[in-house]
């Protein structure tokens, strides 16, 4: 199983980056996507703008009660669809909402149920606070990919990000494997990204343009994979999920090394 977190600040383009992975990887893979953003819109493009319900939502209703069923839900073409959720706004900590579901999944046993080959986790990365470091710790992903483009505020937040993934590492848990490149054109956006890049020790994997189809699509509830499968920026998806899981086995074969 190969388990992967995607970071970013907030709207630059997470989820719709993770749900058309999550769609171009199903072509050939069975994908568990878990949204770990208290919006709980991670998913949506896989659903068809259908709300699903979140583990912590189930959690507060069903309490002990909560089955694998209330949770998982399969979107487009099989991919495995679960929303962490969030406290009502202003109340609560998120941080220890993404801990509550990340430990009702596991109680439940939800890999070994559905024996997903990817897992991604789509995660906001404003703050990496202790709740949003969760994937990066304890083993939960092995692969951080950081999605940023050449805005100043988006490369402060993954430079956040890559310095937060530093101090796991050491302990054998995720590393930054990516960073990807969402254009937002712009001035020098592909050399602001290339230098942080360079400057933190990681490598541009890949560049997704910036395409009015991924409006479109999402206005129908759909990811571009699913939608415009012919168009140039469905060949950027496939080609992001080609890259990744090159450079995920290749880290998993050094690491057995
Ligand atoms: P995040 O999950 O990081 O908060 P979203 O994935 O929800 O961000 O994206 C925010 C907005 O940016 C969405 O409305 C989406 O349509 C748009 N967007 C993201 N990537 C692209 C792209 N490559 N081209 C055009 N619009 C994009
Ligand atoms: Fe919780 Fe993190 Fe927010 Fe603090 S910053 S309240 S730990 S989510
Ligand atoms: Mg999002």
């Amino acid at each position: 199983m190969i388990k992967i977190a995607i970071y970013g600040k907030g709207g630059i383009g997470k989820s719709t980056t993770t749900s058309n992975l999550a769609a171009a990887l199903s072509e050939k893979y069975k994908v568990m996507q878990i949204g770990c953003d208290p919006k709980a819109d991670s998913t949506k493009n896989l659903l068809n703008n259908k709300e699903i319900n979140t583990v912590l939502d189930m959690l507060k209703e069903k309490k002990n009660e909560v089955t694998l069923e209330d949770i998982v839900h399969e979107g487009y073409n099989g991919v495995l669809c679960v929303e962490a959720g969030g406290p009502t706004p202003g109340i609560g900590c998120a941080g220890l909402g993404i801990i509550a579901a990340f430990q009702k999944l596991e109680e439940l046993n939800a890999f070994e149920v559905y024996k997903p080959d990817i897992v991604l986790y789509d995660v906001l990365g404003d703050v990496v606070c202790g709740g949003f470091a969760m994937p990066i710790r304890d083993g939960y992903a092995e692969n951080v990919f950081i999605v940023t483009s050449g805005e100043m505020m988006a490369l402060f937040a993954a430079s956040n990000i890559s310095k937060a993934v530093s101090n796991f590492k050491n302990r054998g848990y995720a590393k930054v494997s990516g960073i990807i490149l969402n254009e937002r054109k712009v001035k020098n956006e592909d050399e602001l990204v290339e230098q942080f890049a360079r400057e933190e020790g990681h490598n541009v994997i890949q560049k997704i343009r910036r395409s009015e189809v991924v409006q479109k699509s999402e206005e129908l509830g759909q990811t571009v994979i699913e939608s415009s499968p012919d168009t140039d920026i469905a060949d950027d998806y496939r080609e992001l999920a080609k890259k990744i899981i090159e450079i995920c086995e290749k880290e998993k074969e050094e690491a057995c090394v």
